[in-house]
């Protein structure tokens, strides 16, 4: 299965950081080790894809509205993400869950909703601090999947992050062990939604992943690849961490 490394840029950049992006395009190679994917602010959308034109670097949205239009100001639709360019967006982050109020169940709308509009959806699941301490993580995620699933979701067209919410931004990870246990409980529950097609999507590690330890996270069995914040925001750390992985 091919890596993917996805760049999280959260609520940062404005047009001078398409410099980032231009930088990366030239530094990857005609072909990289792994898939990669860059979600910008909506703001910076159409130029970052504009500036990808021609590179193997896919551009992805941060998040959408189920509905394809309608009266929700502020609100951007899967098919007017499409129609900017990206290719792929990130639903269900635990940001949006905390600061946005999102269920699982708008999160499955979500998804549907990308899959409508032709784009991969990247879905973030992730259990608290107080959850793993209480020896719950791996059935509050299986519970999140499956429940942030339950909508039209095509396999071919999602992927998976599993981002613990202790752990992003804070520097902290989990131990190897906790996070090949925790891939293995997804890769089982995908096959139990998809059967033999939950066997092929990609199940990505996030929280804190940064050039110093994405060699030993990436060749953990189970991973797939990294959905990566703070460390996509420079395109040098994350070069760093592109190339810890070996080449094709
Ligand atoms: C994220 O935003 O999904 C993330 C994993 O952030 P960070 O890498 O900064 O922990």
């Amino acid at each position: 299965m091919r890596v993917l490394l996805a760049g999280n840029w959260k609520m940062n950049g404005v047009r001078a950081s398409l410099a980032e992006i231009r930088a990366l395009k030239r530094s990857i190679g005609a072909k990289p080790a792994a898939d990669i994917v860059i979600c910008p602010p909506a703001t910076l959308l159409a130029e970052a894809a504009r500036t990808v034109e021609d590179a193997p670097i896919g551009i992805g949205a941060q998040d959408c509205h189920w509905e394809a239009s309608g009266a929700y100001t502020g609100d951007i639709s899967a098919e007017m993400l499409r129609d900017a360019g990206a290719m792929s967006v990130i639903l269900g982050h635990s940001e949006r869950r905390q600061y946005h109020g999102e269920s699982d169940r708008i999160v499955a709308a979500k998804i549907a909703a990308a899959g409508r509009a032709g784009l991969m959806a990247i879905l973030c699941i992730g259990e608290s601090e107080e959850q793993r301490d209480g020896g719950q993580a791996i059935p509050v995620v299986k519970n999140q999947l499956k429940a942030s699933t339950e909508a039209e979701v095509s396999a071919a067209e999602l992927v998976v992050a599993y981002e613990p919410v202790w752990a992003i931004g804070t520097g902290r990870t989990p131990k190897a062990q906790e996070i090949v246990e925790m891939h293995d409980a997804i890769r089982a529950e995908l096959k139990q939604r998809f059967g033999s097609e939950g066997g092929q999507v990609r199940i990505l590690y996030g929280g804190s992943v940064k050039p110093d330890n994405a060699a030993e996270i990436l060749s953990l069995q189970g991973v797939n690849g990294a959905l990566i914040g703070g460390a996509s925001l420079r395109t040098a750390d994350f070069l760093s961490i592109l190339h810890t992985l070996p080449s094709r």
